[in-house]
């Protein structure tokens, strides 16, 4: 394969700096030397650290990453020794002239100001946390959580003031990692979200199951108030967070995880091109509006492989993939970035979420701007593997596909266990154009202690194809409102009897065949159960008898979900 740099307009050695030495530039940089000997290649990071472990910081903070060096995926001496990769630290890339070919660098160790030139320059340099101008927003005691160097004023703050209480503003999946950290070390913790739910990329009744777990584990939720400001007492002891709605929370510390902006002030004095949602824009080679500039990770704006609309997406494997293509192309290679998926998984104390594709709340935005996609959606409770061994916990599972054609269109699990395993198979047939009826027939392990000969994915794909071939069609709670459907339920009189959906009739499943007579013919039938197993059973019976029927997915869990996302 040719290769542009080294053969052609460099012979010799061709130059590579890369500005910002974490997940996207240092990833960029190895992939570099793996296919350049000859390649000069400098990373200039403006922090102390390269490539450490942002997602491990939370950790750090709670404890369970006893040591900071822990964070330490590579250090500049083990970049140089291993791939004779130049790192300059406390660095700053002030400026790009784009005519020369030449950076500006800053270290703030000596103050020296010197110019680099490159043949490629590549851009890493990530996003900063969202700090809106709030009334009180820079007292001390209000921490982001980016860098290294914050996770240890936290854990100082905290031991120096031995804090007993915080607030986490933001109820997204560093708000809600470093709550459980927070109050693994004892302290009580009050989340205030904006939104009416936490984890936004997921849909509300999902999120329910989330915000459930935060109460049980005794952290408080403030849902659907932001905050005003943020004010001190006057012996500058404690916080009060006011939010919009006139509440005060009076704490010892805040930790705001509103969000990431990506960092594009070089790009921008550079005047390269800055997409509308404030990323810089890249083509699918990572290249930027300047064919000898590329640009990687959370500053850029990516096209969402599934709407194809541009996002801005800041996780650590979109930033590592997209160094190496970046890398890749700068050597000479075919590579193309595919795009973000939405693919993402946290754990909140016991319990995990993940999700990938698009959710039923981004359909319907998109479908509020006429880009409609025709959809179905199905819910499942399966244990996370074979119920008769010990120990199998339940997922709850949202699938989404199209009705045109059956493909995945997105998935969203919460659960205990192997939760982030199903999510990630149906990534990657969301990523393939797999449809519902490759889930049906997905190969999967299984031995009891993982898994099921009708695995979770198998299960949701069975349902979802049952519903598009007609054999099963599913209803929906939303729709299921007595008296104008006729409203079943198979459970045991017990279980009807614990609590029951108003106006719905009780046939226990094992009695249906002989009551059949009981049953109307002139309107459809919409049968429920616990989590939609035995309703999918009775609709299957009732069909094979001439009735209309359709099975109300996810069942009484699934209602009692959507009711508490309903009265948010
Ligand atoms: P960064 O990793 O932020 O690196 C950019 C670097 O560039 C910084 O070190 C910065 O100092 C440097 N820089 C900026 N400007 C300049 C300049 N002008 N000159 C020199 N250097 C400069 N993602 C996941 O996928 N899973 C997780 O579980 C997860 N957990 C996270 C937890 C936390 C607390 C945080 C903060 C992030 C987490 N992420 C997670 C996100 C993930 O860390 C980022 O998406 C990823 O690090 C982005 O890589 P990047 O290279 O674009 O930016």
């Amino acid at each position: 394969m040719k290769n542009d740099l080294e053969e052609k307009r460099q012979p010799g050695k061709p130059r590579i700096l890369i500005v910002g030495g974490v997940a996207g530039g240092a990833s960029c940089a190895a992939r570099a030397r793996r296919l350049s000997e000859k390649a000069e290649i400098i990373m200039f990071e403006r922090g102390f650290y390269v490539s450490f472990a942002n997602c491990g910081l939370p950790y750090y903070v709670g404890g369970i990453i006893t040591e900071e060096k822990n964070l330490l995926i590579a250090t500049p001496e083990l970049f140089r020794k291993r791939f004779n990769i130049e790192v300059r630290v406390l660095s700053e890339v002030r400026a790009v002239d784009r005519e020369k070919r030449e950076i500006e660098v800053r270290n703030s160790e000596t103050s020296e100001v010197y110019r680099e030139s490159y043949d490629a320059l590549v851009l890493a340099p990530g996003a900063a946390p969202i700090r809106p101008p709030l009334p009180g927003i820079d007292l001390s005691g209000i921490f982001s959580l980016r860098t290294i160097l914050d996770s240890r004023q936290i854990r100082e703050w905290i031991a120096g003031r031995k804090a007993k209480r915080a607030v986490v503003v933001g109820g997204g999946f560093i708000g809600l990692e470093t709550a459980e950290n927070l109050a693994r070390l004892g302290i009580s913790v009050t989340i205030i979200e904006m939104l009416p739910q936490v984890m936004p990329p997921i849909d509300p009744e999902m999120a329910v199951l989330i915000q459930e777990h935060l109460v049980a584990n005794g952290v408080s939720l403030r849902l659907g108030d932001g905050v005003a400001g943020f004010e001190q007492d006057s012996k500058g002891n404690t916080i009060s967070v006011i939010t919009k709605s006139g509440g005060r929370y009076v704490c010892d510390m805040v930790l705001l995880a509103i969000g990431v902006r990506p960092e594009v002030t070089l790009a921008k004095e550079a005047h390269l091109e800055i997409g509308l949602l404030g990323g810089i824009r890249v083509n699918d080679q990572m290249r930027t509006s300047d064919e000898r500039i590329w640009a990687v990770g959370d500053a850029v704006e990516v096209r969402d492989f599934a709407s194809g609309e541009w996002s801005l997406f800041p996780l650590a494997g979109p930033a590592n993939r997209q160094g190496r293509i970046a890398a890749d192309v700068i050597l000479g290679r075919e590579a193309r970035f595919r795009g973000v998926q939405g693919t993402m998984v946290c754990k909140v104390f016991n319990i995990i979420v993940a999700a990938t594709g698009m959710s039923e709340k981004t359909l319907n935005r998109r479908k509020l701007s006429g880009q409609e996609e025709r959809y179905e959606k199905i819910y499942l409770h399966p244990g996370h593997h074979a119920n008769y061994y010990p120990g199998a916990k339940p997922i709850t599972m949202k699938l989404i596909f199209s009705t045109e054609d059956g493909r995945v269109l997105g998935a969203q699990a919460v659960g205990e266990e192997g939760v982030e395993k199903r999510i990630d198979v149906i990534a990657l047939a969301i990523q393939r154009g797999a449809t519902v009826f490759d889930l049906e027939e997905a190969e999967l392990c299984y031995a009891p202690q993982f898994g099921a000969a009708k695995d979770p994915i198998n299960i949701a794909g069975m349902i979802a194809a049952n519903a598009l071939r007609g054999d099963a069609p599913v209803a929906h709670w939303a729709y299921a409102r007595p008296p104008e459907s006729y409203v079943l339920d198979v459970r045991e009189p017990h279980e009807f009897n614990l609590g029951h959906v108003e106006g719905a009739n009780n046939i226990p499943l094992h009695t249906l065949r002989d009551r059949m007579g009981e049953l109307p013919r002139d309107r459809e039938i919409l049968v429920y159960c616990g989590v939609g197993q035995r309703s999918y059973y009775a609709s299957r019976a009732l069909r094979l008898n001439g009735f209309s029927a359709r099975n109300i997915s996810g069942g009484m869990m699934t209602y009692n979900a959507e009711r508490q996302a309903e009265s948010r």
